[in-house]
């Protein structure tokens, strides 16, 4: 069955690069049909059409975690042609780091809409699924940043300690049959800090994302996540650089 290590139909966000590509990838060749979620629905179709080509099950789907009602959308259209959803990846992050003294509030909110009320977003559009058909997992890909906070990470911090807080409080509220998993990545290879505008954060950065892990090591926690049986819940896996500090 679908809980049994069987096939899943599972929802990644942020598929079109880094983690979510990765943990897509990864998902469709352990045999799950994936739908792929994102902005750049260019770079979506890309990784479906090489996945198809390579036999695998996998859907590209547009969408902005940012919009709560897009969000419900998309869930109930994979409900409705696949009978159900089993795996919520909430992944979509942005990393806009500056001190709070650069008064960067544009990336304050970017950050707040994206990690937080993204991921909420897609909490709300599969709840009534799961309750419906009895299970499912939400897996959360939060950071170290979920534990700890440096100069210029307080907002992006403060986003990853609620998205732990969500998911844990998820975790406690769900029926059994609900498993929650927190991914907390170290330093990964992807284009995350590309986005930094702030000087001094960029600086910062050069230095600490000096030891990087792939992608796929991130993937590789999500997978074995996913593929417990049911009753199983694997709450929290932190992987890092075996050299960050
Ligand atoms: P990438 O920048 O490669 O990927 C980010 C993904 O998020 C992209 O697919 C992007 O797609 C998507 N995204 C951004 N904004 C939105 C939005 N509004 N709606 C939907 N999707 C959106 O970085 P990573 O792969 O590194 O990041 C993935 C997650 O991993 C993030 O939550 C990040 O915080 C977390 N993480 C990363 C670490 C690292 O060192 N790389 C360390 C710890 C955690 P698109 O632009 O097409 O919408």
């Amino acid at each position: 069955t679908t809980q049994e290590g069987g096939p899943r139909v599972v929802l990644v966000t942020g598929a079109s690069s880094g983690i979510g590509e990765a943990t897509a990838r990864r998902l469709a060749a352990d045999g799950h049909h994936v739908v792929l979620t994102a902005r750049r629905s260019d770079r979506l179709d890309q990784v479906v059409a090489a996945l198809r080509a390579d036999g695998l099950s996998a859907e590209a789907r547009a969408l902005d975690v940012t919009d709560h009602t897009a969000f419900a959308d998309v869930v109930d259209d994979v409900v409705r042609a696949h009978g159900r959803l089993d795996v919520l990846v909430g992944n979509a992050g942005v990393m806009l780091l500056s001190r709070l003294d650069a008064l960067r509030v544009d990336e304050w909110d970017r950050m707040l809409d994206v990690n937080v009320r993204g991921l909420l977003h897609g909490v709300a559009a599969v709840l009534p699924h799961f309750r419906e058909q009895g299970s499912g997992h939400v897996v959360t890909v939060a950071s170290v940043g979920a534990h700890e906070v440096s100069p210029t990470s307080a907002v992006y911090s403060a986003t990853k300690f609620a998205a732990w807080a969500l998911t844990e409080g998820l975790r406690q509220e769900s029926d059994p049959a609900v498993r929650v998993t927190t991914v907390s990545p170290g330093v990964v290879d992807t284009e995350l800090a590309d986005h930094i505008t702030d000087p001094v954060a960029a600086e910062l950065m050069v230095g600490y994302r000096a030891e990087r892990i792939p992608a796929d090591a991130v993937a590789a926690a999500v997978s074995f996540a996913v593929a417990q049986p049911a009753g199983v819940d694997v709450n929290e896996i932190v992987v890092r650089p075996a050299g960050q500090r």
